[in-house]
């Protein structure tokens, strides 16, 4: 399960940012999930749970927002949206599309006190 070593980095970012700002606890996270990154949601808020017990981001809430994928179809000529990585261009059924957005996984936000 990739999630975890994610979830980690999740932490690590939150607490280097926690040691910059200077604030001791985080109520929510917003997490930005690329619909073609492959993070699994519910393994995500899993792992998050897990690692965070015990550190600044304790109890937070996992907001997790996803970002739609999209590809260039070399046929079309053309971006198009893609909900799976190998899917077939949904103009013309073909399967030369290049992945060119959401596979990425970000922080977006973060609430503290
Ligand atoms: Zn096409």
């Amino acid at each position: 399960m990739h999630e975890m070593s994610l979830a980690e980095g999740v932490l690590q970012i939150i607490e280097d940012h926690a040691a910059k700002a200077g604030f001791a606890r985080v109520k929510t996270v917003w997490l930005e999930i690329g619909a073609l990154s492959g993070v699994e949601t519910e393994a995500m808020r899993f792992c998050f749970d897990a690692v965070t017990h015990g550190s600044v981001a304790d109890g937070a809430a996992l907001e997790i927002v996803t970002t739609p994928g999209t590809g260039w179809c070399m046929r079309c000529g053309v971006s198009v949206p893609m909900t799976e990585r190998y899917d077939p261009c949904p103009r013309c059924g073909g399967y030369q599309l290049q992945v060119q957005g959401g596979t990425e996984m970000r922080i977006k936000e973060l609430e503290v006190e």
